[in-house]
């Protein structure tokens, strides 16, 4: 965690007399046909690895000798691979780094060297994001579970995890749909205790594999304890006993032998879902796959993080110390670009390992600073305000240690204090503009939502009076005129009613006849005023019977995929029969989730774009956007259902017709198409650029808390 010396000149490093710490052992081996030398640290538990020309210039460290006279002994000897004066410097920083060196004469250790180690120590120390607890030494315990293990650990066992793994995910895939629904509330509260226990049995059965194939290929296993990463605890341990073994693909199934056994579970765990229906064992199962893959691989294989990923990708590449030079490359880059030229220069990438080393450099700041800016967004968004202060604490202890190093840098750099502090201030002060302005500044952009094309102006056409279909005059897709007849119902007791209603305003006129007849005036209005009732009866009766003939309200198109098996069923009152669109254009119905409905509802009668699946792209106009959300299924080529994209869940109350309805709410938006020809039934989508401005620190906090609901909510 020091700062490189980069800037202190040539003169003042090769008068350097270090000395290497007298408890350290060296052995030689060979290494893929290359010789390398083997230090190990007995003190630290630690193991590292050098070439051979480098094993003779660490030997000549005795403390007594000048770097540059020792380079001048090694020139004279004449070595083909002869070390440059920049690569001893870069040694020396990296056995300081390493804390290989012993403490350095009082000549060197003034005043300043040492609150900055302290200081450093204290920031490291107090880094929320990575400390270390060690609990015992178990290498006893590793040499007896190692012999009961031996079966496994070998190629009969390789082929049993390969069996189970590849079974395992296939009994995922191909229910993906069901796994996927899975994870909906899976951080909810009462999901907590199981997700932490499969967390934590995984973890003790990963650092178990670690210590069996340490011990299981002869390395010891010196340390276990509990390290905390991002404030998560992770057991951990100690097998860098294994850089000491000669094989590199046996030091790589040392570091990989967590995530191997942890996709052995998983992959039990697959089978076990699998077979079992939705409830509690379904899902722990759940849990423990999504831990044992997911989390593994984002965590621990991520070789950005120093854990396991790291140590493979160190050892594939043949470069053991890629942090500690990725670090130095990116300091040495952070002090150019904040102190210009003064600063010193970035080495060159000459070979492909220095542009490897550079980067990962640079891969590893823009990890971290994704993280730190993941962790500010999710404070924000869940803790509010006291997440934002506990960010910001977290931001000040993380960006401490560089900040320091860099005024360090900036004091050792050329030139007046008040010319250097000038320069960082204008230059930091440029990237905190272009920061800030990157993620506060809104910027219009465009939404895009999933549609469906449908006739325009529908109109749904419903049975009023219930009866059985009689006869169907049209086809789906047919042309029809107004009043057109469609459909014919046939209800045998609303035409005997009308019958009787008939026959009764017969008798009532015959009788207002007779009275007529015999002259009894009276009588004669009382019976036409009864026979005036009955006659609004048989209109009202006969306008109900109408309604078994369904016509057509305006000229258009008819769709309907049941028209043809329409005969014979019974339809209740209120059943869709057929829908009648206006012929000319067509329409599209675009669900809408909260976020693009707050974007379309600023839109009304603005232009959209629709993107036909897999075809052209067509001007609309927007018309309409429903008030109140649906969990209706807006249009079933929409749903899950029809492989559209709205995934959907199993509806609350049994007795609906439908036994699905939209996992998340959507507000149906109508836009208009106009002449454009469009297939009826065809999926889009449709795409609005917002009116409001947006920054990208607003959508990053509507993301997250969107997330945060998917999973913490059993709806
Ligand atoms: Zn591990």
């Amino acid at each position: 965690m020091r700062a490189p010396d980069q800037n202190r000149s040539v003169l003042e490093a090769e008068s350097l007399r270090p000395r290497l710490r007298g408890d350290l052992h060296f052995s030689i081996q060979e290494l893929a046909g290359d010789r390398v030398c083997v230090i190990e640290d007995r003190t630290a538990w630690r193991f590292h690895r050098v070439g051979l020309a480098e094993y003779g210039f660490l030997r000549a460290l005795d403390g007594r000798r000048t770097v540059a006279s020792i380079l001048a002994q090694i020139a004279r000897d004449g070595g083909p691979d002869a070390f440059t004066e920049g690569e001893a410097l870069q040694m020396v920083r990296w056995l300081k780094d390493n804390h290989l060196l012993a403490l350095e004469s009082d000549r060197t250790t003034d005043q300043n060297a040492a609150t900055e180690r302290q200081i450093l120590g204290a920031l490291t120390w107090l880094n929320p994001l990575v400390a270390k607890l060690p609990l015992a030494r178990p290498d006893r315990f590793f040499t007896a579970a190692e012999a009961a293990f031996r079966w496994a650990l070998g190629r009969f066992g390789f082929l049993v995890w390969l069996a189970v793994v590849l079974s395992g995910a296939t009994a995922v895939a191909v229910d993906w749909a069901r796994f996927d629904r899975g994870f909906d509330g899976i951080l909810a509260r009462e999901n907590w205790l199981w997700l932490l226990l499969a967390w934590a049995g995984l973890k003790i059965i990963h650092e178990l594999a670690h210590g069996l194939f340490c011990k299981h290929f002869g390395a010891a296993v010196r340390e276990i304890g509990v390290i905390f990463v991002l404030f998560i605890p992770m057991g951990y341990v100690d097998a860098s006993a294994s850089l000491g073994l000669a094989s590199k693909w046996r030091r790589i199934m040392v570091s990989a032998a967590g995530i191997y056994a942890e996709f052995f579970i998983a992959g039990l765990a697959a089978l076990l879902w699998a077979r079992t229906p939705d409830g509690l064992t379904a899902t722990i199962a759940h849990n423990v796959i999504f831990t044992g893959t997911a989390v593994t691989l984002l965590l621990n294989a991520n070789p950005l993080m120093r854990f396991d990923g790291y140590y493979i990708l160190g050892d594939l590449l043949g470069l053991p110390n890629l942090a500690t030079r990725g670090r130095a490359f990116t300091r040495s880059l952070a002090a150019r670009v904040f102190l210009g030229p003064r600063g010193g220069t970035p080495p060159a990438l000459r070979t492909r390992e220095d542009w490897i080393v550079a980067a990962y450099g640079l891969a590893s700041v823009l990890w971290q600073t994704l993280i730190f800016a993941g962790l500010l967004v999710a404070a924000s968004t869940a803790l509010r305000g006291g997440g934002l202060l506990f960010a910001a604490i977290a931001g000040a202890l993380w960006l401490g240690v560089p900040l320091w190093q860099m005024s360090r840098a900036a004091a050792r750099a050329k030139g007046s204090t008040l010319d250097r502090l000038f320069t960082i201030a204008w230059r930091l002060g440029i990237l905190v503009t272009l920061v800030a302005a990157l993620v506060l500044v809104p910027f219009r952009r465009s939404v895009s939502s999933p549609a469906v094309i449908e006739l325009a102006d529908t109109a749904v056409l419903r049975a009023e009076c219930p009866g059985f279909v009689q006869f169907v005059h049209v086809r789906d897709g047919d042309q029809v005129a107004a009043d057109q007849v469609l459909v014919e119902l046939r209800n045998d007791d609303v035409a005997a009613q009308l019958d009787r209603a008939r026959l009764d305003l017969q008798q009532q006129e015959l009788r207002a006849r007779i009275a007529y007849s015999r002259g009894e005036l009276a009588a004669f209005q009382a019976e036409t005023a009864k026979a005036d009732t009955l006659r609004d009866a048989v209109a009202e009766r006969a306008k109900y019977f109408a309604t078994l003939q369904v016509r057509a309200p305006f000229a258009g198109r008819v769709t309907s995929r049941q028209l043809d098996h329409l005969v014979g069923s019974f339809i209740r009152p209120g059943d869709e029969i057929a829908q009648l669109g206006r012929a000319a254009g067509s329409d599209v119905r675009i669900a809408l989730d909260q976020e693009s409905a707050a974007h379309f509802r600023t839109a009304v009668g603005a232009p959209v774009r629709v993107r036909i699946e897999g075809g052209e792209t067509l001007d609309a106009q927007l018309t309409r956007v429903e008030a109140r959300a649906t969990r209706e299924l807006i249009h079933p080529a929409l749903t899950a259902l029809a492989g559209g994209p709205l995934p959907l869940r199993r509806a609350e109350d049994d007795d609906k017709k439908n036994p699905y309805e939209l996992a998340e709410p959507h507000f149906v938006a109508l836009a208009h198409l106009g002449a454009a020809q469009a297939q009826i039934g065809q999926l889009a989508r449709v795409k609005l650029r917002t009116a409001r401005g947006v920054t990208l620190w607003e959508s990053a906090q509507a993301g997250f808390a969107r997330w945060l609901r998917r999973h913490t909510l059993r709806e």
